[in-house]
């Protein structure tokens, strides 16, 4: 019936990250280092509280906003963080719910927004979706952010910048040089700073940093999904200026209605968790990665989130993707699902010690097929 899909459906094909998940879903022992999810699960009190929630009757819809136990506890928090005098905060269907809801917030049929390339899979589909015109930034080989070509593609049509540290899929940390230049161009400019803080609490080598620091006006996007490993539980904020914020929590109400109730109650008690654990565990697990190929391989070193970003050793991205899948069962991401380049491949090191070392060896063994 494709007579009566809408043209919009035709902006984005997410059919390459599918011929993997396809792939990968016919092997019988695949070494998985595909999943952009946490491997642990959600601590315990938080799951008691969730429980405790659904068997208390905390099951009707929240206030569209989000309820009071967990909104106003986030809102303290960011009034202590950042002391700006209108920055609200509502609570939103996931990080993704926050996104989709700030583009038709803020982006009409013809303005530009700017990404930087490689870039998460959902960004150029959701701006293209509300009729935005994707504007990439290459930020090959280095991942770092270079402020003139910022400056440089910014045009009287420029409404927003995408920016995501530490970053899916490179696991680019910005320096504060870097988010200080961004923040500070984006208030010069006048356009609108969507900050993607997701993997906020995955940063290995020194203190995460918002560009909110730095402009007050920053939209910023978040969640519980990776930082307590709940991504099936929809949970995400976004705070920034009163008016954005109102408009976004508007468009929530005909659209998302809410936040899934119990699980409000819940992130209210995970915000006192402590995930430091985990946070550990991960940075061990970036360095045996790291560690383990880098004499084979490209690698920018990546100081947060779970992800490398190698260049492949032979061929394009997806054929060295391919080959990984189909000789030794590893399923790895092309970098072209990422990115408008064919070159690099996403690993992701949520998992288990020993699946990372079974991808480690299969790696090895890859990168010598090729010499
Ligand atoms: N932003 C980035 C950069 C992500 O990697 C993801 C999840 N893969 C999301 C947003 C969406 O997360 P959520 O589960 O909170 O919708």
């Amino acid at each position: 019936m494709s007579k009566w899909v809408a043209e919009r459906t035709k902006l984005f094909d997410s059919s390459g990250i599918r011929k993997v998940f396809d792939l990968g879903a016919k092997l019988k022992d695949p070494i998985n280092l595909s999943i952009g999810q946490p491997d642990f699960d959600v601590p315990p009190e938080v799951r008691k509280a969730a429980i405790e929630a659904i068997e208390s009757g905390k099951n009707g819809y929240s206030l569209t906003q989000g309820m009071p136990v967990l909104r106003e506890k986030l809102q303290k928090q960011v009034d202590e963080d950042y002391g700006h005098d209108d920055r609200q905060l509502f609570v939103t269907s996931g990080t993704s719910g926050g996104l989709l809801l700030a583009m038709m917030a803020l982006v009409n049929p013809g303005e530009e927004v700017i990404v930087f390339d490689p870039f998460f899979v959902m960004y150029n589909a959701l701006a293209a979706v509300v009729g935005g015109k994707v504007v990439t930034i290459d930020t090959y080989p280095d991942f770092r952010i270079d402020l003139d070509r910022v400056a440089e593609a910014i045009t009287p049509k420029t409404k927003m910048i995408l920016f995501n540290s530490p970053a899916n899929p490179t696991g680019a940390v910005a320096s504060e040089e870097e988010i200080r230049g961004l923040a500070e161009l984006a208030a010069e400019r006048g356009v609108v700073l969507l900050s993607d803080e997701i993997y906020r609490a995955f940063c290995y080598d020194g203190e995460f940093i918002s560009p909110a620091r730095f402009n007050p006006e920053t939209l910023v996007i978040d969640g519980f999904s990776k930082s307590h490993g709940m991504p099936g539980w929809r949970l995400g904020f976004a705070h920034g200026p009163g008016e954005i914020i109102q408009q976004m929590i508007k468009l929530q109400q005909y659209s998302f209605v809410c936040a899934p109730h119990p699980m409000q109650w819940a992130g209210a008690v995970a915000m006192d968790t402590d995930v430091t654990a985990q946070i550990d565990a991960y940075r061990r697990k970036r360095d045996m990665l790291v560690d383990g190929l880098s004499d084979l391989y490209e690698i920018v070193r990546p100081g947060g989130s779970f992800y490398i970003f190698p260049k492949a050793p032979w061929g394009t991205g997806e054929e060295f993707v391919h080959r990984a899948i189909e000789k030794y069962q590893l399923l790895i991401i092309p970098g072209n699902i990422f990115s408008h380049k064919n070159t690099h491949f996403r690993i992701s090191y949520a998992a288990s010690d020993e699946t990372i070392r079974r991808g480690i060896e299969a790696l090895r063994q890859l990168a010598k097929e090729g010499a």
